[in-house]
């Protein structure tokens, strides 16, 4: 299975992109991650891209897109993956197509998480994550059940990611509405586009996704047979 996940930041793409990864056997793909390795690795890459991000705007589509496309055929990719993160804007949907086609792969679905932009900020805002497991926190919905001290690793070091200050998403909100959303109708035109409530609870999304998931199956055996 190939799939995208997409929605505006705070939306869920990557709780649920790692569920998936899970369920599906197939393989997460992040950019955000990704590029937040290239910055504390101090690569060229990430130098370029360090300021962009933490600014809220977009890295340039030809960097993105060159970073992807090696990512992409890496072996554990062959049985499928996730994009979490990508494409961001149309050139980069164009880019996937055709990147898509060389390799002679197909899109399999672009899963769209709707949620509402008022409550993302206080989404976004509070999230913070163990430094050494990488369990996944927040001040007020989902805090250590022992102050400071993480509920899988016992570790006291935690990290906030430095692009999810109040200030900073508003701005990544405005990109993602003025460039990530034009890329909607492309994939609806496709008959790719399957849209879920992003403001259920974790769980419910998770069986939302994975009900589009089991249609798409029994569509592609009937199909097949
Ligand atoms: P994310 O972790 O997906 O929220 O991404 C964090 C930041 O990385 C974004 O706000 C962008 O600055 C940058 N970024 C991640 N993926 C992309 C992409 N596909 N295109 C452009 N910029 C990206």
């Amino acid at each position: 299975m190939n799939l995208i996940l997409l929605g505006p930041p705070g939306a869920g793409k990557g709780t649920q992109a790692k569920r998936l990864e899970q369920s599906q056997g197939v393989a997460q793909v992040s950019t955000g991650d990704m590029l937040r390795a290239e910055v504390a690795a101090g690569t060229q890459i990430g130098n370029r891209a360090k300021a962009i991000m933490e600014s809220g705007e977009l890295v340039p589509d030809d960097l993105i897109v060159s970073m992807l496309s090696v990512r992409v055929r890496a072996a554990d990719c062959a049985r499928g993956f996730i994009l979490d993160g990508f494409p961001r804007t149309v050139p980069q949907a164009e880019a996937l197509d055709s990147m898509l086609a060389s390799m002679g792969i197909t899109l399999d679905a672009v899963i769209e998480l709707r949620v509402n932009d008022a409550a993302l900020v206080d989404r976004i805002a509070g999230r913070f994550t163990c430094a050494k497991c990488g369990t996944g926190y927040h001040d007020s919905f989902h805090p250590t059940k022992l102050d400071g001290v993480c509920d899988v690793c016992q570790s006291h070091d935690f990290v906030r990611r430095a692009d999810d200050r109040r200030e900073t998403v508003a701005a990544r909100l405005q990109a993602y509405h003025s460039q990530t959303a034009p890329i909607l109708p492309h994939y609806r035109a496709l008959s790719r586009l399957h849209s879920v409530n992003g403001m259920a609870d974790i769980d419910t999304v998770t069986a939302d996704i994975q009900a589009v998931l089991a249609r798409l199956q029994t569509r592609q055996s009937i199909t097949a047979n």
